[in-house]
């Protein structure tokens, strides 16, 4: 993998490459701005590059996405559900405007490739599922009562935090929440950080493909968590549309290492854990099989999920996960 090969300093994480790849101006329309991009981005071949390749220019590509992201900004696309508003001025379906974070700390959790793992826990989501987890972070953080619970993200500050940490850690995880309406602070993160470290994008994977487009050259692991096989339980767990479709257009576009997450449900074994695995079984992933699902935040309402798992149940899945030969992590 070489994700690894960043973390243990062997070779340079993609947006420190960027960093290196000069601008003419960023002076342009939106259309020519993405032109310029994208011809830059296709002749790039990261693997040739190595640490004593990386040499600070100014502008650069990575300011390149900033700019364009800066105007998705302001016209909101970064998820797929487009709601076009100007993020500076109006909150869409995620009610995020500006960033706010949870907290950030080593993860000794994650899967042990990954630890420690420096995790910077966003605040809102472009999801709104039942079944949340980390719902006080995720769905009510904007609530006046609550609202102490998140920090105003300030991208200097956070990159200062990343090269500090970057001591004991092996990548910097951006999750949330969700970090896909959090895309322009994280590019903005990365424009003032200057270690050497993998970039991990922690997602529901419900991006745009503009959005992916950004991060494209930026993210070095994929950490994805695909939660349902088709659009009808996404859309009743989650209020989400087209899930499935978006989901997996995306997982079949990444070209960079990826670890699939996924929480298996009570009741939703072959709705939804066999049709993904079904799915996965035509890549290369490394796939987690989690199975500590437990019924939080509306759980209660929703009698299929309104409970933990059985033996039976997370049997099956793992046999599911031989039938379709995934690499299990
Ligand atoms: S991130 Fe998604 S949900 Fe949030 S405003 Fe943008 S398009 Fe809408």
């Amino acid at each position: 993998m070489r994700y690894l090969e960043i973390a243990n300093n062997e070779k340079p994480a993609r947006f420190l490459i960027l960093k290196s790849i000069p601008i003419e101006t960023l002076d342009l329309e939106l259309e020519e701005l993405i032109k310029i991009h994208d011809k830059l981005l296709s002749r790039i071949n990261f693997e040739s590059y190595s640490l004593e390749d990386i040499s600070f220019v100014e502008p650069n590509l990575l300011d390149l996405k900033i700019k364009i992201a800066e105007e998705y900004y302001r016209n909101c696309c970064f998820c797929e559900h487009r709601c076009y508003i100007n993020r500076e001025k109006e909150r869409g379906f995620c009610r995020i405007k500006e960033s706010y974070y949870a907290t950030e700390f080593l993860h000794y959790g994650e899967e042990k490739i990954l630890i420690p793992s420096h995790t910077i826990f966003f605040c809102g989501c472009n999801f709104k599922c039942v079944f949340c987890q980390n719902w006080d972070i995720s769905q009510v953080y904007f609530n006046p009562k609550i609202k102490n619970r998140c920090l105003k993200y300030d991208e200097k500050k956070m990159a200062k935090i990343i090269e500090f940490r970057r001591v004991l850690s092996k990548n910097v995880n951006f999750v949330g929440g969700e970090p896909t309406p959090h895309l322009l602070s994280i590019l903005k993160t990365l424009k003032y950080t200057n270690v050497n470290i993998p970039v991990v994008w922690n997602s529901n994977m419900y991006l745009t493909l503009e959005a992916l487009n950004l991060l494209d050259g930026v993210v070095d692991l994929y950490l994805t968590d695909f939660k349902f096989g088709n659009n009808e339980c996404a859309e009743r767990l989650s209020k989400i549309r087209n899930y499935f479709d978006i989901v997996s257009r995306n997982h079949s576009l990444l070209d960079v290492d990826v670890i699939v997450r996924h929480l298996v449900m009570p009741n939703h074994l072959y709705c939804c854990t066999e049709r993904i695995f079904k799915f996965l079984s035509k890549f290369d992933f490394y796939v987690n099989v989690m199975f500590q699902y437990r019924p939080e935040y509306l759980a209660i309402y929703y009698k299929d999920i309104n409970r933990t798992l059985t033996y039976e149940e997370m049997r099956e899945a793992l046999e599911l996960a031989e039938k379709y030969k995934l690499k299990l992590i």
